[in-house]
């Protein structure tokens, strides 16, 4: 299970409450607890990272199952779209997707 973070106003799902306020409408953010599974709706590699992370830096885009959208590293390649897996909350705080198979 993974808790994540529900806007009150629009339903956008975050990774994390550190940003207190849905930066899309304002609404204040309440926890969910979720499964994890789901489905890569995107996935991207950076070459060039944001300072501070290691390159090749992988992101998906996960529609997850009874939730919304979340982003998540990618630890072992770039997944294919559509391919299933379920997130998982790494040590240091950031989702990570765990691909099937
Ligand atoms: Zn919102």
């Amino acid at each position: 299970m993974i808790t994540v973070f529900v806007c009150s106003g629009c339903g956008l799902h975050f990774p994390s409450d550190e940003i207190r306020r849905c930066p899309e409408c304002g609404g204040t953010l309440s926890a969910k607890e979720l499964e994890g599974r789901g489905r890569v709706a995107a996935a991207t590699e950076l070459s060039v990272p944001p300072e501070g992370w290691a390159a090749p830096h992988r992101l998906v885009l996960a529609q997850v199952d009874g939730g919304g959208l979340l982003l998540a590293l990618a630890t072992s390649g770039t997944p294919e779209v559509g391919s299933t897996g379920r997130l998982v909350r790494r040590p240091e705080g950031q989702l990570s997707w765990q691909g099937d198979g």
